[in-house]
């Protein structure tokens, strides 16, 4: 039996079988560049050697990880500074007019030739390295992980390098209930993908592949993050006791279904879902919930061949509406950039695409694609109670250009005589720290908040929410956070428009007091935790407002560590 500690993405347990997914072998078709494009492609190849070495980097500086696995990334390390092979790369690119990916698809083949010519099985075993890392290479600047097949199964257990979106909603499709990643954290995409599609996952587990072997027994502890290989009788029984357990609590749960979410003192709280994908669709409706407080859009444009058509997004959008009637549904516009959907727009990859060509930017610098989206919400506006809310807005002047945009296609319609809601409301995210601390402004603007606090977070202490290097940074109670989210409700409370929280604080049960005592009247949550999150609503009351209302949240994290911490768990944790 093994153990190791990894972080936990999403509660619940799972045993199962493991089946390692390996980074494909590419097979690349020729394609040149032209002269005025090699200083890019070395660019790119550079970046690709440099993200893997930071990988690389910090499975080394990693204490769950043993000798012999450090061995190997050693040796992987020396092939990636390997000079011989860089040059041979950038030779490639400069002489042949290669790609950067088929460049390097060609020198480590032919490496890889030169061993397997030599017969002896110490080369052979060097092949695979040598092979390895000119996969990840070719994976980084393809932008993929990986292509293989996914089995129907709901005993295994994926387990792979880095997840990705797309992969997350294969897992889902093909009802698989837990994987584990080496890379990966709890704020990612791919993690909120993770809780809305019910999957349990430990991510962050440097050298789980290297570890692992196909068809060891594994268990998920998804409360955790801990993972057991091959675990001993009482384990075991150990785990099967708690997995009992949690299966009675969720039935417990779901009787929350029937009552009110309303706290002692009578506040209701409106408690709205998030979600990604329309195929979660029936199981939100399924949940009663209040409507949808994020509809997280970019999803309908990634990993595809061609963009959404306009009648495309507005059945989408339609049948959202229609099923959600006569609860909301807000629609958040598309919040891409950065690499991602640069094969399908000619756009590249940006060195910082979090602080880049993001959210509502993205959609100001391509009207035409904004435009299609805003048509299409327009169009099925008309079927339930739409909202529009704009991701990324910095300020007043932010959002009012976005908003224009949406005139624009209003006025189009009433030429055209196109039946639209005239009355759509139109919201902004507040999860950039400008944005919070311009919300006076903004709140004469617009007509609703939603508080992105996974951005919020990011942005406000300059931690990459993706990066589990730094997640110990990633203090989502810290004061200067929780400052901010004060000043947006009293500047929303002044202008009298609504605001909620929409970002996964809102779905942490250690939190939901902490609003709730803040006076917020609407969370939009992961769909999974509706029912918790109404239970702790319903726990709330006068004495928990008192101490919220009393506390200074421009005090030290240690206070507010305290108040979240100590004097407040009794209405989150029973
Ligand atoms: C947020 O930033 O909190 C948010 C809800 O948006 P996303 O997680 O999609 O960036
Ligand atoms: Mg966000």
């Amino acid at each position: 039996m093994q153990i190791m500690h990894g972080v936990a993405v999403n509660s619940g347990l799972h045993i199962g079988t493991a089946k390692i997914i390996n980074p494909k072998s590419y097979n690349i078709t020729h394609k040149y560049i032209s002269e005025g494009q090699i200083s890019e492609e070395e660019t790119r190849f550079e970046l690709a050697l440099h993200h893997i070495e930071q990988d690389i980097l910090n499975y080394l500086n990693s204490s769950d990880i043993n000798e012999s696995d450090k061995d190997i990334f050693r040796t992987h390390m020396l092939i990636l500074q390997d000079p011989d092979i860089n040059i041979r790369v950038i030779n490639g690119i400069r002489d042949k007019l290669y790609s950067a990916a088929q460049a390097v698809y060609s020198t480590y083949e032919e490496i890889a030739k030169q061993f397997q010519d030599l017969e002896n099985e110490f080369f052979a075993l060097r092949v695979t390295d040598y092979k390895d890392i000119g996969n990840r290479l070719i994976a980084q600047l393809l932008d993929e992980v990986t292509a293989d097949v996914i089995e129907s199964d709901a005993d295994i257990v994926y387990l792979m390098r880095e997840i990705t979106p797309s992969m997350v909603t294969r897992l889902g499709k093909n009802g698989i209930k837990a994987y584990c990643a080496e890379k990966g954290s709890l704020n990612s995409h791919c993690s909120i993908l993770t809780r809305a599609l019910n999957i349990v996952a430990i991510v962050s587990l440097p050298s789980v592949m290297t570890t692992v072997r196909d068809g060891d027994l594994l268990v998920i502890d998804g409360f955790d993050g801990i993972l057991t290989i091959n675990p001993d009788s009482r384990t075991l029984d150990y785990y099967h006791q708690l997995q009992n357990k949690y299966i009675s609590k969720q039935a417990e749960l779901s009787l929350q279904r029937d009552l009110n979410s309303e706290t002692i003192s009578g506040r209701k709280i409106d408690v709205r879902a998030n979600i990604e994908l329309p195929e979660e669709l029936d199981a939100i409706v399924e949940l009663g919930c209040d409507g949808i407080g994020l509809f997280r859009t970019e999803f309908l444009y990634l990993n595809r061949d061609k963009l959404p058509s306009e009648e495309e997004q507005t059945e989408i959008y339609r049948d959202l509406l229609s099923k959600m009637a006569p609860q909301p549904v807000t629609i958040r516009t598309f919040d891409l950039g950065g690499d991602k959907l640069s094969h399908l727009l000619n756009v590249g990859k940006e060195d910082n695409p979090n602080l880049g060509n993001r959210g509502i930017r993205f959609s100001l610098a391509h009207p035409e694609l904004f435009r299609t989206q805003i048509r299409a919400i327009l169009k099925a506006s008309v079927a339930g109670s739409a909202k529009i809310m704009f991701p990324m807005v910095i300020d007043a002047a932010d959002f009012i250009a976005a908003k224009s945009i949406v005139f624009e296609c209003m006025q189009q319609f009433e030429m055209d005589e196109v039946a639209y809601d005239h009355e759509i409301p139109l919201g902004v995210m507040i999860e950039i720290p400008s944005a919070a601390l311009c919300s006076a402004d903004l709140a004469e603007v617009a007509d609703f908040f939603s508080i992105g606090t996974n951005d919020l977070v990011q942005y406000t202490l300059a931690v990459d929410r993706n990066n589990d290097a730094v997640s110990k940074y990633y203090v989502q109670h810290h004061p200067a956070v929780l400052s901010l989210i004060r000043q947006t409700l009293s500047n929303a409370k002044a202008e009298n428009i609504p605001v909620s929280i929409c970002g996964e604080m809102a779905s942490m049960p250690e939190y939901i007091p902490l609003f709730c005592g803040m006076g917020m009247r609407e969370l939009s949550v992961n769909p999974n935790r509706y029912f918790q999150v109404k239970a702790i609503i319903r726990k709330c009351d006068e004495k928990l407002d008192e101490m919220v209302q009393n506390f200074d949240f421009s005090s030290s994290l240690k206070a507010v560590e305290k108040l979240i911490f100590q004097d407040m768990k009794a209405y989150y944790d029973f």
